[in-house]
């Protein structure tokens, strides 16, 4: 049994909140939304400035192109390039472990139906990764989605109690705002007495309230994330949002993800793994 957090309820939590729905989200959304492009002119203008008048290669991908002019500028291979194109080229790469020419890839991702504690761990990924993330200080979370693991929502026991606890420290957190909205009364800004009291109040949400989190990262990084997040040993929420990243990264550039194979563990989720690590 879950005690409740506040004993003595004032009606208006329940009137406010009390009767509030939880909305609960068990997928993950994952959304390229940038990818970067090549501007052709200024490459033919420093290949004629080299005199080298008719190097190509054969993919649409702007990421794996820069990649390869910027692994083909270390040794000023353009004049007689080896054949197999951008793939083999990139391949080789990853094959040498000249991780450094991947971080020239930048892609922009968007994630969003996930839980403050699977942005926890992704921050802890750092070289090559930027991130933008929803604030709980400016942003009223008296409306809020939470992520629900799925080993809990599949058992009506431990459902029922997660979803008790949720909705205790939802409803203690719109009462904590009301009542620090309150305290800071005399305070003249109401954007500043709203960013005083979301900021104390925020202390009780739990990991699981929803999240929205914007990820810049090259694709030496990304590889480097896919690696230890999209293994077994990784905790499950991250190793589904590493899959469908890999997923989206493996359609957009073949080159640069095509090497990870896919695996089903015993639970029916997917791991992924390469042999070329940590380039
Ligand atoms: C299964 C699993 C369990 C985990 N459990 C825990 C846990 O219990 N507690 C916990 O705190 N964390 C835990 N982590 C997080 C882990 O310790 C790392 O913080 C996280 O995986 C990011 O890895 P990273 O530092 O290699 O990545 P990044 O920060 O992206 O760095 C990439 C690489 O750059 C180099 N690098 C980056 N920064 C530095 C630096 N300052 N100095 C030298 N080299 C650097 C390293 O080679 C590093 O591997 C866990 C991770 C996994 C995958």
């Amino acid at each position: 049994m879950v005690s409740l957090i506040v004993r003595d309820k004032p009606p208006c939590m329940v009137n406010i909140y009390g009767a509030m729905a939880l909305k609960i989200i068990r997928e993950p959304r994952v959304y390229l939304v940038g990818r970067q492009i090549v501007d052709e002119g200024q490459v033919r203008e420093f290949l004629a400035d080299h005199e080298v008048d008719c190097w190509t290669t054969d993919t649409d991908v702007a990421g794996q192109k820069l990649c390869e002019i910027a692994g083909r500028v270390c040794y000023m291979s353009f004049a007689r390039p080896r054949p197999g194109g951008n793939q083999a080229y990139l391949g080789h790469i990853l094959e040498v472990g000249h991780g450094s020419v991947l971080e020239h890839a930048v892609f922009n991702l968007l994630i969003t139906g996930v839980s403050r504690s699977f942005t926890h761990e992704l921050v802890r990924h750092r070289a090559g990764f930027g991130y933008s993330q929803l604030s709980q200080r400016y942003v009223d979370e008296s409306v809020a989605d939470f992520v629900e693991p799925e080993c809990i929502a599949t058992d009506p026991c431990l459902d029922a109690i997660w979803r008790e606890a949720v909705q205790n420290c939802h409803q203690a957190y719109g009462l904590l705002v009301d009542r620090l909205m309150e305290k800071y009364a005399d305070l003249p800004d109401k954007t500043q007495r709203r960013k005083l009291a979301r900021q104390a109040a925020r202390s009780v949400l739990p990991n699981a309230i929803e999240t929205k989190i914007f990820v810049t990262a090259n694709a030496r990084a990304l590889r480097h994330f896919i690696e230890l997040r999209c293994s077994e040993h990784a905790e499950v929420e991250i190793r589904n949002v590493a899959a469908a990243m890999l997923d989206i990264l493996q359609k957009e550039a073949p080159g640069l993800f095509g090497d990870y194979r896919w695996g089903t563990l015993p639970d029916g989720t997917r791991v992924a793994e390469t042999t070329h690590r940590k380039v």
